[in-house]
Parts: structure tokens; sequence; C-alpha cells
């Protein structure tokens, strides 16, 4: 159906980009050696050197389209960047009221030059169609590689007091472009022009749906135990010392707000920092399950671990036997160090009693270019430390799961990345207020976003944060999310659930074919397929349905839909 022919090695990540992409599309393509369109290939994307009209003409079958996406040194007037220049965004395209970001040079179209199906922020054409071609003015494919190798923490060297890339350092942070999921905007912009080849050609589109069940979206709920009990000294030590802050910077009324909740943290019986058993109730009541991710640091003390482990095995236990993940919250020290992080991993598995699959650095230290591979080293399966300590945001431009790609192999790693997008303690910090409900109002908007776009956000809030004297607000902006979520069929859960469904969904392929009149589409699955997965058809006539898939024949509309496996 779709084919995919790379030019040439302009792009060493071209393969693994468009496999990135075309795997959150839900779409199957074949990459091609030859860029003369076959039988079959109903659309033929071209990256690298834009083709000519008469190389278009010369190459196409008579039925089929192309898209033509030039690589970014191939467009008109480029000057290829050097040096540490700090990247900045090119130009915008406008995409149902939004403006998407793109890096590197770009070329604009005038109506002249064919029909603008989008347009730049100033009005001109960036993708137009030309006779049975659809031309990008800008490199799509380049732009993701770009945002999701974190490319800007490479050119931009400012990190904070322990090392971490803050929201802050971003060029991105200023143009009010975090908050946005770019690469998911990417996919929804790549699946209408391939739409718009089959319309044209009056033919159907069929791809795997993103979420179990036809759910609408998908949250990831998780939790780092940093803290149990409310008594411990360093806490008790940290906030005598921001009182102590605001009342010598005159801030009276804060001081002494603060000394009462510390006389009654000190005084009172109740551990309000334990609050595992009522996360549960919580998530339990709104059909979730989440993930707790543990610390086992050598060394106690402020940047150490602040429990034993070993004193925590029956909740850790409880947890896990009643469906809720355990993972590791690598200590402060293990980001950049595999042998300590595995050995972390193998003492929290000989307590829990099972695999650890799941990990979050202590902190959010995290070096793109060093813990990924760290991590799979140390026997993990995930990581889902990459977000910001400061504000909420898209730190890889995406919310989906990926695997990163590991320049020195020159292929992706085996290890998933689920980037982190809100932890509480960032929105506290960004000034956003609790007190009002701003906060709450700024997360559910994300939220929506999320569900807009069928996409995956990932949440983390502190195991203590339920406690209402130091975390006000907290937990019922968590709670109004999961009420949300649930009202608008969303599915809430685990980390280790959500990368097993987003596998499943992966290793299921299939074919489709339909007859011209559209009397039959069947869909062939070549492999094994997890029994909740949906299939999306989009009609040329604009229509669309959500197919559960099942073996057998179904009516949709005039058309009998078969699903066959074919071994
Ligand atoms: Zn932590």
């Amino acid at each position: 159906m779709v084919a995919i022919h790379l030019q040439d090695s302009v792009q060493d990540q071209g393969e693994y980009l468009f496999g990135l992409l075309f795997s959150i599309l839900g779409l199957p393509c074949r990459f091609v050696a030859h860029r003369r369109q076959q039988q079959g290939q109903r659309v033929l994307i071209n990256y690298g050197k834009p083709l000519s009209a008469r190389e278009s003409e010369e190459y196409l079958t008579p039925e089929g389209w192309l898209i033509d996406i030039p690589s970014y040194p191939y467009l008109r007037g480029v000057r290829q960047r050097a040096g540490k220049e700090i990247p900045e965004v090119s130009s915008t395209v406008s995409y149902k009221e939004e403006n998407i970001p793109f890096y590197y040079p770009y070329q604009r179209f005038s109506p002249s030059e064919g029909r603008v199906l989008l347009y730049y922020e100033d009005g001109s054409g960036a993708v137009v169609e030309k006779g049975r071609t659809i031309q990008f003015g800008f490199d799509i494919v380049a732009s993701a590689g770009y945002l999701l190798n974190c490319t800007e923490e490479k050119l931009v060297e400012r990190r904070d007091k322990i090392g971490r890339f803050k929201a802050q350092f971003s060029p991105r942070w200023e143009m009010g472009l975090l908050s946005q999921a770019t690469i998911d905007r990417y996919v929804n912009i790549l699946r209408e022009i391939i739409t718009c080849c089959c319309r044209r050609q009056g033919i159907p589109l069929v791809y795997k749906w993103y979420w179990p069940c036809g759910k609408n979206f998908a949250v990831y709920l998780s939790h780092d135990v940093d803290r149990v009990y409310k008594r411990e000294f360093y806490t008790i030590a940290a906030k005598t010392f921001w009182m102590m802050k605001k009342l010598f910077s005159g801030r009276l009324r804060a001081a002494v707000s603060d000394a009462l909740r510390l006389a009654k943290a000190v005084l009172s019986r109740q551990n309000d920092y334990w609050n595992f058993e009522k996360w549960m109730d919580l998530e339990d009541r709104y059909g979730a399950k989440s993930t707790f991710f543990f610390l086992k640091g050598r060394k106690v003390g402020r940047y150490g671990r602040r429990y034993n482990l070993r004193k925590l095995a029956q909740v850790i236990k409880t947890l896990s036997q009643n469906g809720w993940e355990v993972g590791l919250h690598g200590s402060y020290y293990s980001y950049n160090r595999m042998d300590r992080l595995r050995k972390e991993r193998e003492e929290l598995e000989a307590i829990l009693g099972r695999k650890v699959r799941g990990h979050r650095q202590h902190y959010l230290r995290f070096d793109p270019e060093i813990s990924y591979s760290c991590c799979q080293g140390a026997g993990l399966e995930y990581d889902t430390t990459l977000g910001y300590s400061d504000r909420a945001g898209y730190r890889a431009g995406t919310g989906f799961p990926f695997r990163p790609f590991d320049g020195q192999r020159g292929r992706p790693l085996d290890l998933f990345e689920i980037p982190l997008v809100v932890m509480d303690g960032a929105l506290d910090r960004s000034g956003l207020g609790w007190k009002d409900g701003e906060a709450a109002n700024y997360v559910i908007k994300m939220v929506e976003q999320t569900a807009a776009s069928h996409s995956l956000i990932s949440l983390l809030w502190h195991q203590s944060s339920l406690d209402r004297d130091d975390f006000p607000g907290w937990g019922q902006t968590y709670e109004h999310i999961l009420k949300y979520v649930k009202s608008h069929n969303g599915w809430a859960s685990s980390g280790e659930e959500i990368l097993k469904w987003w596998r499943a969904r992966e290793q299921c392929q299939y074919e489709f074919n339909f007859s011209q009149q559209l009397n039959t589409i069947v869909i062939a699955l070549k492999t094994p397929y997890p029994k909740e997965l949906c299939f999306k058809i989009l009609f040329p006539d604009g229509q669309q349905r959500l197919l559960r898939c099942q073996e057998g024949e179904q009516r949709v509309r005039n058309t009998t839909v078969v699903v066959s496996r074919c071994e």
C-alpha cells in the first residue's frame, strides 16, 4: 500500500524515523530500493532529492500517487547549519488551529504552483498538490529526528546545579511550544496527506487503532516513592530551613503558617506521608492502575534514600499482588552508572520476587547521551525519566513510547522511553498556583489535548502528595483527572501495561486489500494479534468506522470487511 524510497544516505536515521512515525500511525509500510512505483503501491513516498515533474510522470504507475518529502540539504537556497548554533524554529505550519513548528530551512510555494493543502503562518504554501504528486516544502522527517534525539540539549550547554536540562533552557520554552506534542502532530499531518492520496484514488485507508478496545486516549499514572515518613530527619530539617528563610526575608505570615504545620507534623501521631492504601483505593474507584517507583540508594541523606526498602517489603508485595506495578526509582548517583543501577534493580527484585521492568531516575537526573544505554545495560525494559523538573512539557516532542536511537551502533536500542509529561512538583514551581485551581485546569487542558489527538500523557504524582497539609489540592487535581479519563473513554494504567499493549500493537502485522467497487475490504493478519485490537477504516467519501479485530466477516456500511489470518 505505502512504499517508502529513501533516496540516499542524507539521513542516516531515515529508516528509523519513518519506522517510528509509521509505528505510531499504525500503518504498514515497506522500504523499497527503486523509485519506480510497483503495482499495488498506491502511495509512494520519496525522501531525499525531490523528483522533477518529468521524473514523477515516468516513475508513477497509472493510478499511483507520490508524496515527495525533500530532505533539508536539497531545499532551495539552503545553507547547512554549522558549529554550535542555538537551534531555532525555522517556521510554523498552520494545522487545525495550531501552529506546528519545524526545523531546518524550507521552501515556500505560491498558489500558481498547485493546490495548497497546508499553509505556513505567513499564508504561503507549505504543502501543495501538483498533478498526482503532493510536495512538501519542509523536512518533516528530520524535524521529528531533531526533537526525538533531544538535539537542543546537545547544542545548549546550560544545566542547573545538579546537572539537569531544565525547561527554561529550551529554545522551545519561550515560544510556548513545550506543551505541544509536536511529533504527534506530524503523525496526524502525514496521515492526512496519505488519506488525501487514497481519496483521490477512491480507495479506503485501514490502520491499527492506538489503544485497546477502541479507548480514545491513554494516561500513564505513576508515583515516585521519595518519602514515606513525615517525621523523618531530612524532611523536618528542610522544612525548618524554608521556615527560617521566610522568617528572615520578612514573610512573617508564611513563616508562622510553616511553623504551625511543622509543629503538627512533629507532634502528631499520624503519618500523612504513608498513602499507599489511599492511592490504591482512589485509583480503584476509577478502574485505574499505576506504577510506584521505589528508591534503593546506598546512603541515607539529602539526595539519598529516606527509608529502608526491606521495611517496605510487605507493601511492595501487596501493590504487586493487586496489579499495581513496582518499578525502580534509580538513586541520585546512578543515572550514569550502569553497574550501580543494575545492583539497585537486583536488590528491588529480590524483595519483590519478580522482574522489575520500569525505571525513573530520582530528581529526574537524566542525560539522553548516557542514561538510555545505562538503563538498557542495567537490564531494565523501559525508562520514564525524560521530562522536565521545572515545567510540564514534551521533552522529546512526543508522548508516545519510543525506542531511542543508539548513535554508536547506528540502530535503535531495545529499551523503550515513555516520556514524562507532568510532574506534580513542576506545576507547583511554575507558579501556576494550586489554590485557585489554575494548575488543575492547566493539567486538564493537557489531558484534553491528549484525548483530541488520541495520544498518551504520562503523569507523576509523588506518593506523599496526598497529605493535604503539605500539598493542598494535589490529591483533588489527581482525582479530577481520573474522573475526566473515565468519562471520556480514556485508559489510565501503569507503564508496564501500556508498554505491553504498545509492543503487541507494534508487532501485529497486516495487509489490506479491497475490491474497486468497495464491496469488500480484506484485512489479512500476518502475525498473532491482541484480541483488544481495533482497526480504523477511512472511506474515500470521508466517513470513518472503528472495527473490533475479530476473525470473520463483518458488515460496515455497504461494505463487507473480512478479517482473516494468513500464516
Ligand atoms: Zn525522587
